[in-house]
């Protein structure tokens, strides 16, 4: 019945879907294990009239004029600059660093260019960068690295920034001026009605046939089609035989307080009081008027939903191994899960616009 079946209704999965019942006119059957569309990326509106983020807060930001035009077909959009404090010895501080960050914290009145020069002369010259912290302290020094950096890190990923590969961070944004916006891209926007309205929208088309609730593996015996797409995680779809690949989780605890307002930004960061690495309050996004207001408190762990794939040399020579099965199977692996590398929403968007069918 179906010429193509997509394992998995994330995002990577319905842009797939989409394409192949658009462009190549194919019958399309998206299976989904979640009783929901929309993978990670999946918003509801609360009973207070919120939009949450159930599985963490998604800001979408592209330079990439055919990503953006593409999701513009199938949502308008809010504007939305995301701004992030950070907490730390009972204040709050603009993150990325800035020269208010800077100067607030020092209290000095350093300007755009001795800002510069401070930290040309706190940054600690290395001759190899070999983890995260050589990353963070070739930049700012000792001092902002203790403060914000050290144990962020470590919370975030369980273990000290020095036994992590320098990749994981590449390099931190230092601003000299006061720009506090987290990201810089040309288009930085929230969904409207939400991120699973739009992908709502990309799977109305006569041609896809969604199934909820549904692990592919227990039904694969009986849905056959020419082509697969998998988008769940690739150690599954081989059973394990390399052992599982590692991730690192977050999950969220909810919390409902009756007031307007709980925090001045969306996110702030918490890297060292609290178990718990930040609190998101979602009316922020789309400055949802409400009496009462929510906010996600984010713990990190070892064990949960698969968020983040932990890119160390052996991890990644693991997965190798699985890419040697996968280019021998007939199969096509796509998004996070199934290449086993992080990927934000545009970048995801952009690799399933661009792979082959
Ligand atoms: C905490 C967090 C915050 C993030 N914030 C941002 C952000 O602010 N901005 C941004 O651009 N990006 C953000 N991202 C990244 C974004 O979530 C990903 O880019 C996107 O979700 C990847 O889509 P995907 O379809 O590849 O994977 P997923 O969203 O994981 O979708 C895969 C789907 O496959 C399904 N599946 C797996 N196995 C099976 C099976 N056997 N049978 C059937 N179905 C199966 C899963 O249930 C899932 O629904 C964030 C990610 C996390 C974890």
């Amino acid at each position: 019945m179906f010429d193509a079946i997509i394992v998995g209704a994330g995002l990577t999965g319905i842009v797939l879907a989409r394409r192949l019942a658009e462009e190549k006119g194919q019958r399309v059957l998206v299976v989904e294990k979640r009783n929901h569309i929309g993978g990670d990326c999946y918003d509801y509106r609360d009973k207070n009239g919120i939009l949450i983020h159930q599985y963490g807060p998604h800001i979408f930001r592209t330079s990439d004029e055919a990503v953006y035009s593409f999701l513009s077909r199938f949502t308008s959009w809010t504007d939305y600059q995301h701004k992030v404090l950070c907490y730390v010895g009972g204040s709050f501080y603009p993150m990325p660093i800035n020269l208010d960050t800077v100067n607030r914290y020092l209290g000095t009145n350093f300007t755009s260019e001795s800002v510069a020069s401070y930290f040309d002369k706190v940054r600690i010259r290395k001759s190899k960068i070999e983890n995260v912290r050589d990353v963070i302290e070739t930049q700012v020094g000792s001092e902002f690295y203790h403060a914000f950096f050290e144990t962020y890190t470590t919370k975030q990923w369980g273990t000290s920034p020095e036994n992590l590969p320098p990749e994981i961070v590449a390099r931190i944004p230092i601003r000299t001026n006061r720009d506090d916006r987290y990201f810089t891209n040309k288009y930085q926007a929230i969904p409207t009605a939400g991120y699973t309205a739009m992908m709502q929208n990309m799977l109305n088309h006569d041609n896809i046939c969604v199934m909820l609730g549904q692990d592919y593996f227990s039904i694969k015996d009986e849905v056959k089609a020419e082509k697969v797409y998998f988008t769940g995680s690739i150690d599954r779809y081989f059973d394990y035989a390399y052992g599982a690949l590692p991730y690192r989780c977050v999950h969220f605890q909810i919390e409902e307080y009756a007031r307007k307002q709980y925090q001045p930004v969306a996110v702030v960061n918490y890297p060292n009081d609290y178990a718990y690495t930040r609190v998101t309050e979602f009316k922020h996004f789309l400055k949802d008027d409400t009496a009462n207001t929510v906010i996600a408190k984010e713990y990190s762990s070892d064990t949960g939903n698969p968020s983040y794939p932990i890119p160390t040399k052996e991890n990644l020579a693991q997965y190798q191994s699985y890419l040697e099965l996968a280019k021998a199977s007939k199969v096509t692996f796509a998004g996070r899960l199934g290449t086993y590398k992080y990927y934000s929403m545009d970048q995801i968007v952009k690799a399933a616009l661009t792979t082959a069918l």
